[in-house]
């Protein structure tokens, strides 16, 4: 039986091993019984070109990084991005310069904070909801047409969860100043659009139509999300108050 720890990141086949370590000491690449080509030639490289290669969109870097890593860095990043989200919103509706305002307005400041916990939650609901519009459609796609997807679900969690690191665009915002948040959203937004675009389809294999289908459908459900975000923010603002 074929052993599936790892993929080649050429042609995306299973293999059993990176790399052949001999007596001693002495490490081989493996090469792919598919395509003859090495495994997975990034386990040289330096994360930061890993990194810089996954920004470039390539299947290759994302196969190495999806299958051939075992991190479990994606919650943490996801924490990290759902506090970038939140500023993004919460500095959306604050007007307040705690630098220069009076004291008056700093009180005012001090209870925006608060408000920077409730942008937390309701960025928390909308990244809930971003996954199950993509993660629902691809499981009723798969049991419609009976395809047996050996790529399972916490695999397709994973991939998702690493493309919301687009979200960190922020921070460099944050460092230059920038005040344009507006457009910082449209640009993390597409980030997130054509990277998710990028794993779905290294994945599942899967056409590049059809794989921004389900990432659209999941901004579809975050987008309807957001119509519940006003009801969530006066519910959790007032248990804040009270
Ligand atoms: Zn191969």
């Amino acid at each position: 039986m074929e052993s599936t720890s790892y993929v080649c990141i050429e042609c995306g086949k299973y293999a059993s091993e990176l790399y052949k370590v001999y007596s001693g000491g002495m490490i081989k690449i493996a090469h792919c019984n598919h395509c003859t080509k090495v495994v997975d030639k990034y386990v040289e490289f330096d994360p930061v070109i890993v990194l810089l290669d996954a920004l470039l969109y390539k299947p290759q870097a994302y196969r190495h990084i999806l299958f051939n890593t075992k991190s479990n860095i994606h919650w943490k990043l996801s924490i990290l991005c759902l506090l970038c989200d939140a500023y993004t919103k919460w500095a959306q509706r604050s007007t307040v310069n705690p630098a220069t305002d009076p004291l008056d307005r700093q009180f005012l400041f001090f209870a925006l904070q608060w408000h920077f916990y409730v942008m937390f939650i309701i960025a928390g609901l909308e990244l809930s909801s971003f996954l199950l519009g993509v993660v629902v459609p691809i499981i009723l796609q798969s049991r419609m047409t009976g395809a047996q997807d050996n790529r399972g679900l916490a695999l397709l969690l994973r991939s998702l969860l690493l493309c919301c690191m687009g979200k960190l665009l922020v921070i460099p915002m944050v460092i230059w100043s920038q005040t344009d948040i507006k457009t910082c959203m449209w640009m993390t937004r597409l980030f997130v659009f054509t990277s998710a675009t990028q794993a779905l389809r290294v994945t599942r294999n899967s056409g590049t139509l059809q794989a921004s289908g389900f990432i659209l459908l999941g901004f579809a459900a975050q987008h309807l999300s957001t119509h519940l975000s006003p009801i969530l923010e006066w519910v959790l603002t007032q248990s804040f108050v009270s």
